[in-house]
């Protein structure tokens, strides 16, 4: 018997964040037997080809269609490291400015550049004018800290007040992960970002 295909499928299956050998096999099995569930895949393919991300904020929106994210009201941008620490700051309900999304922390070690994350385009959207604060909604880690300081250096010269979130975010743990009351006091209680890497 001829196992290809479903190595291959397999193989697929396993790019994916999260997915086990194991689940990506029964995944396998289900797509090859549930035209349901097939289905969901093709419009989950079908869907995706509809969208590109914002060369300006970093959200995906769909293809020729003008950003929600960009729209929203920007006098006040929160800066965060991918969509689900935005969605868990989006859950407070404490935030009504616009996001910019990073798409990474730098991490040399990993190969992960200044130049690898959205940075320039954050810069251009406060060279723009009308933004009174960034405020930075990263991860108390090494590579949070990093990514922190090379902001800090890279929005000087623009003179926008700067402030991170500092209180209520445990060293080591991420937005995401943290529940809405304490995500909400850490946006309230935010600090200035002071020049060098810690407070
Ligand atoms: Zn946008």
């Amino acid at each position: 018997m001829d196992h290809g295909i479903i190595r291959q499928l397999v193989r697929s299956l396993r790019a994916l964040p999260g997915v086990s050998q194991r689940q990506a096999e029964k995944i396998a099995f289900t797509l090859l037997q549930d035209t349901a569930a097939r289905a969901a895949l093709d419009e989950l393919v079908a869907t995706l080809s509809l969208t590109d991300p914002c060369p300006r904020c970093g959200w995906f929106t769909e293809k020729s269609a003008s950003c929600p994210n960009c729209g929203r009201e920007h006098s006040v941008i929160c800066v965060v490291e991918n969509f689900s620490d935005l969605l868990g700051i989006e859950r407070t309900g404490q935030f009504t400015g616009s996001y910019h999304l990073l798409g990474g922390l730098i991490a040399p070690l990993e190969g992960i550049l200044p130049e690898d994350l959205n940075a320039e385009p954050l810069k251009e959207r406060v060279e723009a004018g009308g933004i009174a604060e960034v405020i930075l909604a990263l991860p108390a880690t090494i590579e949070g800290e990093a990514t922190i300081h090379y902001l800090h250096e890279l929005l000087a010269p623009t003179r926008v007040t700067l402030t991170r979130i500092a209180r209520g975010i445990p060293s080591g743990s991420k937005v995401e992960y943290l529940d809405r009351k304490t995500v909400g006091n850490a946006i309230a209680e935010r600090v200035k970002v002071s020049s060098g890497l810690s407070e």
